[in-house]
């Protein structure tokens, strides 16, 4: 019979003793649910992990008038209970209470959902892209902030050397709104996912998620949009002709596929944000 792989678990009670065992070669485990599927996806477990769920910064929330900064620690569920009912942060919390299924949602981190660099269907990341939210890294060197847009692009480096400590939101929105299409009910990834914000001036922030390898804005759309308000459909017919995404090809669906639906997701996200509105 062959031996069991030894391994190393650091149980971390500060932020300064996770960044030392991931200096020292450990990976970082949140909640699980991605890193303990590593095999099925053909990748092997690491052998030497830090857990961060004693860390208490990375649980905690702060509210204020002009924002929200969430601990990475924060599960799916934590962070829905903690913005339900806060005025232009609805999309977030579609977001984190749609995503995959209860189990999971009550394990899964924030920081996990936006650290797992070869996950492209995250939901978090678009539901947070559209409000401006900033990371906040802390690695040896010290802390850093940078916008979620540029930390998603750099993440497989960055996270090398640095825990994803916080997530900081401007409360600037007035409105938001995310529509996503899984193929079955619950427990699959979605297949898109389009996120929108309204902003005071009537701007429309939009964001896609789960069509390409990395979540990002939709700049074209928000430009030819401006601050004028507009119908669902004609965001829709928008949504069509200035359409800029090239579709990953994946075990749920086609690229095509998941660019085709895209103008009807921008549709049923304007409808929500209408009905909010
Ligand atoms: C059946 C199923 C269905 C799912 N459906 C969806 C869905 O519909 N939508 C969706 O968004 N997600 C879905 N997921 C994915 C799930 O959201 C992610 O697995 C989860 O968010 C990862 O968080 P975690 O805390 O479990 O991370 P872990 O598995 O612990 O870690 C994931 C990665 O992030 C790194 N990491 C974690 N936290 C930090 C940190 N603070 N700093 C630095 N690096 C860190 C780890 O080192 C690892 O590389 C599904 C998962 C399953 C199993």
């Amino acid at each position: 019979m062959l031996d069991k792989p030894q391994r190393h678990v650091v149980f971390a009670e500060s932020l300064d003793v996770a960044i030392e065992a991931l200096a020292g070669g450990a990976s970082v485990l949140a909640g699980g649910t991605w890193m303990m599927r590593a095999e099925r996806r053909g990748e092997p477990l690491p052998a030497s992990v830090v857990l961060l769920d004693r860390i208490p910064a990375l649980s905690e929330v702060v509210v204020t008038d002009t924002g929200v900064t969430l601990g990475a620690g924060l599960t799916h569920v934590a962070v829905a209970n903690a913005l339900k009912g806060l005025a232009g942060l609805q999309g977030i919390v579609t977001a984190a209470s749609s995503a995959a299924n209860p189990a999971i949602r009550h394990a899964a981190t924030l920081g996990g959902n936006l650290a797992a660099s070869d996950f492209p269907a995250a939901d978090l990341a678009p539901a947070l892209l559209v409000q401006g939210a900033e990371v906040e890294l802390a690695s040896r060197s010290g802390s850093d902030r940078m916008p979620l847009g540029a930390f998603l692009a750099e993440r497989r480096a960055r996270l090398r050397s640095a825990i994803l400590v916080r997530v900081h939101l401007p409360r600037e929105a007035v409105a938001s709104a995310h529509a996503r299409l899984p193929l079955r009910k619950a427990g699959d990834y979605p297949v898109a996912i389009v996120s929108l914000a309204r902003l005071p001036s009537g701007a429309l922030r939009v964001a896609v998620g789960s069509v390409e390898p990395v979540a990002r804005r939709w700049t074209a759309l928000e430009a030819a949009i401006g601050t004028r308000p507009i119908s669902p459909d004609e965001a829709a017919r928008l949504a069509l002709a200035h359409m800029d995404f090239e579709g990953r090809d994946g075990v749920e669906a086609d690229g095509w596929y998941r660019v085709a639906v895209l103008p009807a997701l921008v549709k049923r996200a304007m409808e929500d944000l209408e009905a909010r509105a």
